[in-house]
């Protein structure tokens, strides 16, 4: 599977011709990666519990390195974040997706996309790009959710009058990863989120043990008081899948559903071909 083989190319990247020099290559590498067409976005499906059907999508961005392959975000994003250069990936791939997502939904498939931003990006003018995005590609505000995680500043304004223009597009605030930062709890009652994603660290110890529940538990039932919506992320298995549906639990994405792949990919489970 091309995405699984991607994730043993970091590993020989990080093991490679020293880390520093790496880096150093690396950086200039990314600089105008996405205008040379080197950036990928695959999407993963989310699904709806029990049934499995496909509700939407996240984009995760990859970059097809002309040397190294395909590099997975983990090895690229941190990187882009230092060097300044996150706009213009966020830029590329909140556009790319949008207009994926618009396409599919006009062919008759009523999905959501979900669009990850790093707190870097949330200074003035992130709703701006969003909008124009949504006018030029058509996709309504209320199809789009975008993600971030708890390293985003509490307390600085502009992060918190960005997410509430996006509220007044109909955009809607993912916190992702929830329950791995250092205060949660005041994330939820100073900014406009309205779903939870139950990080992976959670849903992976799930073992069928009310013991082994308590935190995913906790996040689908404080969801509910708050009116929030959850999603379960990183589900790898079917026992994972129906204790978490047993849990309450509505929403869903993770390997044992299906991968990140591209586009085309996902067009083909979208839109399965008709055999006379
Ligand atoms: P994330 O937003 O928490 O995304 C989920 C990660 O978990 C993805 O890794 C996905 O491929 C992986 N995953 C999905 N299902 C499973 C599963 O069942 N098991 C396991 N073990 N993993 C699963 P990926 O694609 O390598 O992305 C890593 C991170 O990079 C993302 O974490 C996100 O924080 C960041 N990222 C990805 N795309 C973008 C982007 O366009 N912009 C920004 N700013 N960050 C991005
Ligand atoms: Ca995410
Ligand atoms: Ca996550
Ligand atoms: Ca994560």
């Amino acid at each position: 599977r091309a995405d699984e083989a991607m994730y043993a190319d970091k590993r020989r990247i990080k093991n490679g011709p020293g880390p520093t020099s790496d880096q150093k290559q690396l950086a200039t590498d990314l600089w105008g990666a996405a205008e040379r067409g080197e950036l990928r976005v695959y999407y993963q499906p989310v699904v709806e519990l029990p049934s499995g059907a496909i509700t939407g999508v996240e984009a995760l961005v990859r970059w097809q390195h002309p040397a190294h392959g395909m590099i997975p975000p983990g090895a690229f994003v941190p990187l882009a974040e230092r060097i300044g250069a996150i706009d213009e990936i966020g830029a590329w791939v909140l556009a790319e997706a949008c207009a994926a997502i618009a396409g599919w939904r006009a062919a008759g498939r009523d999905l959501h996309l979900a669009v990850n931003a790093s707190a870097r990006q949330l200074n003035g003018g992130f709703a701006d790009r969003v909008a124009r995005v949504l006018a030029e590609t058509g996709l309504p505000g209320a199809a789009l959710i975008i993600e971030i995680t708890e390293s985003v500043q509490v307390d600085n304004a502009d992060v918190v009058s960005e997410l509430h223009r996006l509220h007044d597009l109909g955009v809607r605030v993912a916190l992702d990863d929830f329950g791995t930062g250092y205060s949660t709890l005041r994330y939820l009652t100073q900014l406009p989120i309205d779903i939870l994603k139950i990080d992976q660290s959670f849903v992976s110890v799930l073992n069928g043990t009310a013991q082994s529940a308590v935190v995913a538990d906790t996040v689908l039932r404080l969801g509910r008081m708050m009116n929030l919506t959850t999603i379960a992320e990183g589900v790898e298995s079917a026992e994972q899948a129906t204790e978490l549906a047993g849990l309450g639990c509505l929403n869903a994405q993770g390997y044992h559903f299906a991968r990140p792949m591209p586009g085309e990919e996902l067009e083909s489970l979208l839109f399965p071909a008709v055999s006379q």
